[in-house]
């Protein structure tokens, strides 16, 4: 049963009581975990990010070359993540043996190793941006998209009220966007930072496109980021295909978000 009918909804535009416009309402996706199953190419490059900073030789270009205890645990503590350089810090989690059974330990242990933030940042883009110079058909194999997603975007119009709103460097999306040939503005995707999280952005985006928070849906699979975000009075979404836990769903569903899954992106905002 999805989401639509457990809601007890007609799929179309219409949930929550509310129809969903596009020509006058704006969608905005988060990517990772969203649009792209990024997780293998995350890990990889987080664990050779993590020996560059440790000086050792070895370097991967799948998560199958390490062992598969080690990978699975890594890919449980994705649900935590929030930055590129997240991906680094779980791997040395890993490495120290520190047990992650929650978003409030893992945040704990990023603070305990704030002094390797900058760095595990710096290098994880230099190691991504290295791989995608050296080998862009094996980092893009690490990326596919979620199934059906690359038709939503190319369907899915007018094109001028569809942003993503993300974490991941815009050149990474571009370079994504463009070896699979799709289209998408360039000032349409916005990526967050040290300096303008996905909060100010949103604040911006409705301010600059005078649109009030009942106007705007943004779909994201970080229900922590959500619950910050939601006191703007947008709607909100959990992408319930992303990297997210039973736990995280729940906290989701306590907080009056509603939980989307795959075939929903289609039947609500897609036009006919
Ligand atoms: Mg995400």
């Amino acid at each position: 049963m999805n989401w639509l009918s457990r809601q007890n909804l007609k799929p179309g535009k219409s949930y929550g009581g509310k129809m969903f416009n596009p020509q006058t309402d704006m969608l905005a996706l988060d990517f990772d975990g969203v649009i792209l199953d990024s997780i293998e190419e995350c890990l990889v490059v987080g664990y050779n990010a993590l020996a560059i900073q440790q000086n050792r030789p070895e370097r991967i270009e799948r998560l199958a070359e390490i062992d598969q205890g080690l990978a699975a645990e890594a890919r449980r503590q994705r649900n935590f993540i929030r930055h590129g350089q997240d991906f680094v810090y779980i791997h040395l989690a890993l490495r120290q043996g520190f047990t992650i059974r929650s978003q409030q330990d893992f945040d704990h242990f990023l603070e305990e190793n704030e002094i390797f933030q900058a760095d595990f940042r710096m290098l994880f883009y230099r190691e991504r941006a290295r791989f995608i110079k050296e080998d862009l058909s094996g980092w893009m194999k690490l990326n596919p998209f979620y199934p059906g997603v690359q038709q939503f975007l190319e369907g899915y119009h007018p094109k001028s009220r569809l942003l993503i709103i993300t974490s991941k460097l815009k050149e990474n999306i571009q370079t994504i966007f463009q070896a699979r040939s799709v289209y998408f503005p360039d000032g349409n995707i916005y990526s967050a930072n040290q300096k303008a999280s996905k909060f100010q952005i949103i604040e911006k985006v409705l301010d600059k496109n005078h649109i009030n928070g009942e106007n705007f849906h943004f779909i994201e699979d970080q229900v922590d980021t959500l619950i910050r975000i939601k006191p703007l009075g947008i709607n909100c979404y959990l992408a319930g295909w992303g990297y997210n836990n039973a736990e995280q769903v729940n906290r989701a569903r306590n907080a009056g978000i509603p939980i989307l899954y795959l075939p929903d992106l289609a039947k609500i905002f897609l036009t006919d």
